[in-house]
């Protein structure tokens, strides 16, 4: 806290973020807050996502606020609803036990004569997104002329959202002796121009990508074949019982039909895309955030938004093209001093990919197994026996029915019962030994057959269309899963497998 408090920051500030649990200043926070406190130059800072960003125009922002002066003195522009909710969430928060400061929040997507009836009381800042903006100062529901610091948020995604237009028009609404701070994970060339036609001298504060990279995030990989993803996929969700991820696709049918089949294979999950009504994103976010769902299937532009703390695990079912999104996506676990891992999904010929990444990004990104068939097949009995256990007798029992079973059973011992049972659901699991996925693929990019022969006899692709796909796969899972969403109560008794080995390699995940 004593950081906090050599930047500069008041009393009642310095109080909410002890309340908050921000012990120290983040890189960003540290340079920008002593700058932009007392200041008179607009202000670029340049910092990855995750990086604390919020706190370092927003704190700075509300101590130059006056609350006297019934003008909105602070206009802050974002790109997404989301992101401008979470921001008015975030400076509503910081500013708690200040002299009244008002914070609004617009934005398209919901109704504006609810915004244009807020904006008729004195709003000091306003957080808003581009095209509502416009929208509302035309319908004199906002006015800038006093306006005294213009922040741009996520500049970045601001453009790539083709808000350029936009821009330039809110900005000619501004006054000129305003100040801009302009906050951004990456400095494209249109932001560049920019900061030419509309800043004036800025001071730059560029936190290196050296020091970006978050070391509460740790990096790895597994190689499968792409029709194995899915699967892949569960096997990580089930052995890592607390998960809570993003699974990031490349295009929105990607992440509609991965969000799909898990969902059949009874795991929570969901899909934002940029196809969804805002309405239906947060739909999705909340059900998120109140941990309603444990996966969010992603494309890379809806996760923008993203801001949940909890987050265990990003996989990326797909590798992006860009190694700057491949830190915005890995950025969106380990955050708020949190560890996560990034898990990379790659096909035998993606090996490059990960060379590339390691070596742009100078992060080390090690191999690990897909968990084992046999490991898997235990946790999901055990959940499987877990929902039995759980399971309250259905009121349309009846005696007779009972009775018959039972006599059907009289022979067989408890064990023997269970036995048959068990055996029954480990069919139905179709987890047989030989579904060890990694083998498969190391046999696979041997050319099949002659390397070791850990997997003995199959050639090359024989395996290819014995897949978990169809019937087999979702008949058997689905009841041992049926138990999941139970939830916690479940999970926390069972044993943690969170620290469990597998593989031939014996790396954890
Ligand atoms: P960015 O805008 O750079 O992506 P955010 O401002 O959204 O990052 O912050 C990411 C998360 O980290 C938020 O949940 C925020 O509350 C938390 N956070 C920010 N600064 C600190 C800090 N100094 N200490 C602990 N947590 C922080
Ligand atoms: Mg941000």
């Amino acid at each position: 806290m004593g950081k906090f408090k050599k930047l500069g920051l008041s009393k009642p500030i310095l109080k909410v973020l002890d309340e908050m649990g921000f012990e120290k200043p983040t890189e960003i926070q540290e340079q920008a807050i002593p700058q932009l406190l007392s200041g008179f130059s607009d202000f670029i800072g340049l910092a990855q996502t995750g990086t604390g960003k919020t706190a370092a125009f927003g704190l700075p922002l509300l101590e130059r606020i006056d609350p006297s002066n019934k003008a909105t003195q602070a206009l802050v522009l974002a790109p997404t609803r989301e992101l401008g909710q979470q921001i008015a969430e975030q400076l509503k928060t910081f500013s708690k036990y200040q002299e009244k400061v008002n914070v609004l929040a617009v934005y398209g997507g919901a109704a504006i004569s609810n915004q244009i009836k807020a904006l008729k009381k004195p709003v000091h800042v306003i957080i808003a997104t581009p095209g509502r903006l416009i929208d509302l100062i035309k319908r004199k529901a906002v006015f800038l002329e006093d306006l005294e610091y213009l922040v741009l948020d996520e500049a970045d995604e601001m453009l790539n959202m083709g808000f350029k237009q936009e821009l330039d028009k809110i900005l000619s609404y501004t006054p000129d002796h305003k100040l801009t701070w302009l906050f951004s994970a990456t400095m494209p060339s249109e932001i560049k121009k920019i900061v030419k036609k509309y800043m004036d001298d800025p001071v730059e504060v560029k936190i290196d990508s050296k020091n970006i990279v978050n070391t509460d995030i740790k990096h790895v990989y597994s190689v499968m074949k792409r029709s194995d993803k899915t699967e892949a996929l569960c096997r990580f969700i089930d052995i890592y019982q607390d998960m809570r991820a993003v699974v990031f696709c490349r295009t929105k049918r990607d992440t509609q039909d991965l969000a799909e089949e898990l969902l059949q294979l009874n795991y929570k999950a969901d899909a934002i895309h940029g196809d969804l009504s805002q309405k239906q994103r947060d739909r999705v976010m909340g059900r998120f955030k109140k941990n309603d769902l444990q996966l969010l299937i992603a494309t890379d532009v809806a996760a923008r938004g993203i801001d949940v703390n909890d987050l265990t695990h990003v996989f990326h079912h797909t590798l992006p093209d860009d190694e700057s999104y491949y830190t915005h996506r890995s950025g969106r676990t380990a955050r708020a001093g949190k560890k996560g891992t990034s898990i990379c999904f790659i096909n035998s010929r993606e090996g490059y990919k990960i060379r590339e990444l390691k070596k742009k990004l100078k992060i080390d990104i090690s191999q690990v197994e897909i968990p084992a068939a046999d490991d898997i097949a235990s946790i999901r009995i055990e959940k499987w026996a877990e929902t039995i256990a759980q399971t309250q007798q259905s009121e349309r029992l009846n005696s007779s029915l009972v009775k018959k079973v039972n006599k059907m059973f009289s022979d067989l011992s408890k064990d023997e019962l269970v036995e048959k049972l068990l055996s029954i659901q480990l069919d139905q699991l179709n987890l047989g030994s030989n579904k060890n996925l990694n083998r498969e693929e190391s046999e696979e990019r041997r050319g099949g057959g002659g390397g070791r022969g850990r997997s003995g006899g199959r050639g090359g692709r024989g395996g290819r269309r014995r897949e978990y796909g169809g019937k087999g796969r979702s008949g058997g899972s689905k009841s041992h899963r049926k138990g999941k969403g139970k939830g916690k109560s479940a999970d926390s008794k069972g044993k943690k497998s969170g620290g469990k080995k597998y593989g031939g390699k014996k790396k954890k995940y």
